[in-house]
């Protein structure tokens, strides 16, 4: 038997157990020119939460009760597709299910002996081309710059801090617990962090961090620490509008001081992107730079592996409490 997990609900605020619905199918067979495949490592990522919500955006909302799907790594268990053969891993933007078809389109064949499975999904997969083309070609760093993280022990940030460091800068991160400031120092090299959930007064601790201000804030989260941020930035400073997670799960758009004072004084200059519409054609030249950086020992990363194919949905409910440091990923067998 096959096993699929579907929208049930779109979520109110936080998302719950009850919004996704486990279901029971046929496994399927491949026709011609198809393979069957077996997944292996499944992302789960805040974005997919927007996805929850039935309105217009970059990407189309999940239907109710269809499967969700975000990127996976999955193996070849069976091939009626010259392309692929028995065996192979590759990734892709696939269903939430434990086996499904596909004709190959989409699919990038990926190698184990390179790097493990799951980082696929993360430093070498979505996550990791987001931090590296949102830092370097919107961001800019130049040497000596001070870069502002938040978000910076989750899969993102961590990559952006390195990155950062790689450039000589000096990085700052922004993060929920004090384990994490640990890891972001002592495993990522940042030269500083700040635990947001036990600091009252963000703008003066971020001061305090960066006496010089900052030049590069590459935010994860929006919200207040964006607020807290932008009273920080230095003449000619540059946000990167990578994500908003503190405002994902409000029913109510979220209101916050005016930004164009800052803007217009200290010649600011904030961008958005996503890394699909934007940067989608350079894919391969992000992984070959992330993987170069890897194997030389210049870029580490940290995985949160929760095990099991039905914790896939408390996996994704997990992000919006920070229970994952690096990236997220569910292991289905
Ligand atoms: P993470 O691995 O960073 O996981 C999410 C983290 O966000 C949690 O661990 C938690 O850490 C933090 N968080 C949760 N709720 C809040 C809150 N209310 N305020 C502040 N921090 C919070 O996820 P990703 O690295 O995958 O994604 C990071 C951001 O980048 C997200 O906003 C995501 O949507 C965005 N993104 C954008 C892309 C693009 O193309 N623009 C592509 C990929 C991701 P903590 O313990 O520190 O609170």
């Amino acid at each position: 038997m096959n096993n699929s997990i579907l929208l049930n609900n779109r979520p109110k605020e936080t998302p719950t157990n009850d919004d996704f619905k486990f279901v029971e199918t046929e496994k399927p067979s491949p026709k011609n020119g198809e393979v069957l495949l077996k997944t292996r490592y499944v992302s789960v990522d805040p974005y997919l939460r927007g996805r929850m919500r039935d309105e217009k955006s970059y990407i189309p909302p999940f239907e109710l009760n269809k499967p969700i799907s975000s990127m996976l790594v999955a193996e070849v268990s069976e091939s009626k597709n010259d392309d692929f053969n028995k065996g192979d891993f590759v990734s892709g933007m696939l269903q939430w299910k434990k086996f499904q078809t596909s004709d190959g389109e989409g699919l990038q064949k990926i190698d184990p002996d390179v790097a493990p499975l799951s980082a696929y999904l993360g430093v070498l997969g979505m996550t990791g081309l987001t931090a590296y083309f949102g830092l370097t070609e919107i961001g800019k760093p130049q040497q000596g710059e001070t870069i502002l993280v938040s978000g910076a022990a989750g899969a993102v940030g961590s990559t952006v801090g390195q990155i950062a460091k790689i450039k000589d800068c000096t990085a700052i991160g922004i993060a929920g617990s004090d384990e994490k400031i640990d890891l972001i120092k002592n495993k990522f090299g940042f030269d500083a962090g700040i635990n947001y959930k036990t600091t009252e007064n963000m703008q003066e601790a971020i001061s305090k961090a960066a006496p010089d201000g900052i030049d590069v804030y590459y935010d994860n989260v929006g919200g207040e620490i964006l607020d807290a941020a932008m009273q920080n930035m230095n003449r000619n400073g540059r946000i990167i509008n990578c994500g908003a997670i503190a405002s994902y799960n409000k029913s109510e758009t979220p209101t916050g001081p005016r930004v164009e004072g800052q803007l217009i004084k200290k010649s600011l200059s904030m961008q958005g992107f996503t890394i699909g519409n934007d940067f989608g054609d350079r894919m391969k030249e992000g992984s070959e730079q992330l993987g170069k950086w890897l194997q030389d020992g210049k870029l580490k990363h940290e995985e949160t592996i929760v095990e099991g194919f039905d914790s896939i949905p408390q996996a994704f409910i997990d992000l919006f409490s920070g229970k994952n440091k690096g990236k997220m990923v569910v292991k289905t067998d």
